[in-house]
């Protein structure tokens, strides 16, 4: 049986060529909402002059508490992490912003992140941390055509690199890094994700010796604890750092960087900081641990770069005793005016602030009542008189109006949701575009 759907045939044929081949797979193409596509309000909106303030910041804390003398010689590199599209800010503007701004590297997780700052046209060093490559030898052959900086910590990544390196080399139509390969190995201090223990490092740096084609460039940890109050998790993890150094180095090798610090380490553990530092929350403005007391350290005045704004598109007057929302979760005690905003779960306004969140209207704080559904959220704003439709609301960020001036920062809906703000932040979804602000 014939089923007549009506097909626009352009459209079908644009359908066919987005089906994903091999070679599209390589990048990862989140098709995010582009502002010119949307016609609902609800935006992110980025500020890309915060991003290089809170690197000037960053730095200003490097420059101060950070050692002595020959410590201090040489000055900490700071390679910001851009892994989840930029913790949800938008990879390649991120990456441009802060090329420009002089970093000398950049960090993501995975390859296909690393190709898609190569496909925006970042030139930079760019070190891929995950150490997955893919099930498949095309998956190393981009990261070498790419000239990406890959982590290692397994002999057999170190072999896969070298082969992949010897064939785009031998191949005429293929481009390989002109000089030896980057590449950082890492070292599990005591996390136990990733990274080679001290007790297994052997076969690894056996594997390293003979792969001249790849030079050691880094060693790094990664530390579980640096945000928290207890020091000695974070010493003994040092510790062990320092001992795999101390080998890596009596085994002939001279790894010009090593890296432990993520942005709580590089906020409180100057003894973290070695040559390079790789900050990812606090490049976006959020200190990963606000109120701990930085005995003699510098703290950063950090601007949150993105902030998420929307409008009330529906109004009504409700009676006491009438309810609101999915399950009737939430009952007027008195006559209430009831805004709705289009924005919801899936945008990433977690369900959890149901009758729990808050917004902001003309400056002050409405609270959100009901059920938060999928596309929109209904706010009380009987106490917010004038409020009117098309009036802008901010569900993340800073407001100033005429009832007055307040912000809502991601870990005060972390802490209202349970999680932490990495979360919140990388949860606002691709249906929310994301506008550039300079300034
Ligand atoms: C995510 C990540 C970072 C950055 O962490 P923040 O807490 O966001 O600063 C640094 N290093 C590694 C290995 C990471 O996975």
């Amino acid at each position: 049986m014939r089923r007549t759907v009506p097909t626009h045939p352009a459209k079908s044929r644009l359908d066919e060529d987005e089906i994903p081949t091999a070679a599209t797979l390589r990048v990862l193409r989140p098709r995010r909402a582009s502002p010119t596509d949307v016609a609902r309000p609800t935006r992110a909106e980025i500020n890309l002059a915060h991003v290089r303030h809170n690197l000037r910041e960053l730095e200003a804390c490097l420059g101060e508490g950070a050692g002595t003398g020959a410590a201090r010689a040489a000055r900490t590199e700071v390679w910001p992490v851009l892994k989840a599209d930029a913790y949800g800010h938008g990879a390649p503007a991120i990456a441009r912003t802060l090329e420009r701004a002089g970093v000398s590297g950049l960090c993501v997780a995975l390859l296909e992140e690393g190709l898609e700052l190569r496909n925006a046209g970042l030139g930079c060093p760019v070190l891929v941390m995950g150490g997955y490559y893919g099930r498949h030898r095309d998956g190393v052959e981009a990261l070498v055509e790419h000239n990406l900086t890959p982590v290692v910590y397994e002999a057999s990544q170190i072999e896969s690199l070298v082969s992949a390196l010897r064939y785009v080399r031998s191949a005429p139509d293929r481009n390989g890094p002109a000089e030896r390969l980057a590449v950082h190995l890492k070292v599990d201090t005591g996390m136990a994700r990733l990274g080679v223990t001290e007790a297994d490092i052997a076969p690894v740096l056996a594997a390293l010796r003979q792969a001249p084609e790849l030079e050691l460039v880094g060693l790094m940890t990664h530390l579980a604890c640096a945000d928290g109050e207890t020091l000695e998790h974070t010493d003994e993890q040092l510790r062990r750092f320092a001992s795999v150094d101390a080998l890596v180095r009596r085994a002939g090798f001279a790894p010009r960087v090593r890296h432990a610090a993520n942005s709580a380490a590089l906020l409180q553990r100057p003894d973290a900081r070695f040559e390079l530092v790789r900050p990812g929350l606090a490049i976006y403005g959020v200190d990963p641990c606000p109120g701990l007391p930085r005995a003699g350290l510098r703290s950063p005045r950090l601007r949150p770069v993105m902030e998420v704004v929307t409008e009330i598109v529906a109004l009504r007057d409700v009676p006491e005793g009438a309810c609101v929302g999915y399950g009737y979760t939430w009952k007027a005690a008195r006559p209430s005016r009831i805004a709705t905003i289009p924005i919801g779960y899936a945008d990433g306004l977690s369900r959890a602030l149901s009758n729990r969140g808050e917004v902001l209207v003309g400056g002050r704080r409405a609270p959100i009542v009901g059920t938060v559904s999928m596309d929109l959220t209904m706010v009380d704003v009987t106490d917010l008189p004038g409020a009117a439709l098309r009036e802008p609301v901010v569900v993340l960020g800073h407001q100033r109006g005429r009832f007055g001036e307040d912000a809502i920062g991601s870990a005060e809906l972390a802490d209202k949701t349970g999680t932490i703000a990495w979360e919140c932040l990388t949860s606002i979804s691709r249906r929310v575009p994301r506008i550039y602000r300079q300034a």
